[in-house]
Formats: C-alpha cells, structure tokens, sequence
C-alpha cells in the first residue's frame, strides 16, 4: 500500500472519525442504563429523558385502544 502525504491526511481523518464513533458508542451503553421508563403494555423500555409526548405516541402508535396512563402510568395526572 503505497500513498502521498494526501492519503496519509485522509487517513488520520478517517481514524478521528473512528474514534468518534467510538465516542458516540460509549453514550449509546450509558443511555442503556439508563433506561427507567417502561411500557406496562408491551414492556418496551425507554430512556429516563424520554418526552411525556414521545410516550404519548408510542401508546397511541402501538396501543390505540389503551389508555396512556395504561402503559405509562407515571403520565397520570
Ligand atoms: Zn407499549
């Protein structure tokens, strides 16, 4: 594998990009645990910032005919 000083350039940059994605990865594993939001009518779990409005969509997306409060009964009012 031979190469100017460009390709050596452009391989530096494709290595920060790898270690971005690294870096992004390792955000990916915190955000599993911190999981603490559950559906009680699929059980699918969500991540603790997750919106009062993106749970109200997954239960009107996945349980139509449940009540929000049925699968996230911490959104009672
Ligand atoms: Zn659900």
């Amino acid at each position: 594998m031979g190469g100017g000083n460009g390709q050596k350039s452009k391989t530096a940059r494709e290595r920060n990009l790898e270690k971005q994605k690294q870096a992004k990865g390792s955000q990916l594993e915190s955000n599993k645990k911190a999981m603490s939001i559950q559906c009680k009518v699929c059980m699918q779990t969500f991540i603790c910032t997750t919106t009062e409005v993106k749970c109200r969509e997954h239960a009107e997306a996945k349980h139509p005919k449940s009540d929000v409060s049925a699968c996230f009964p911490h959104l009672k009012k």
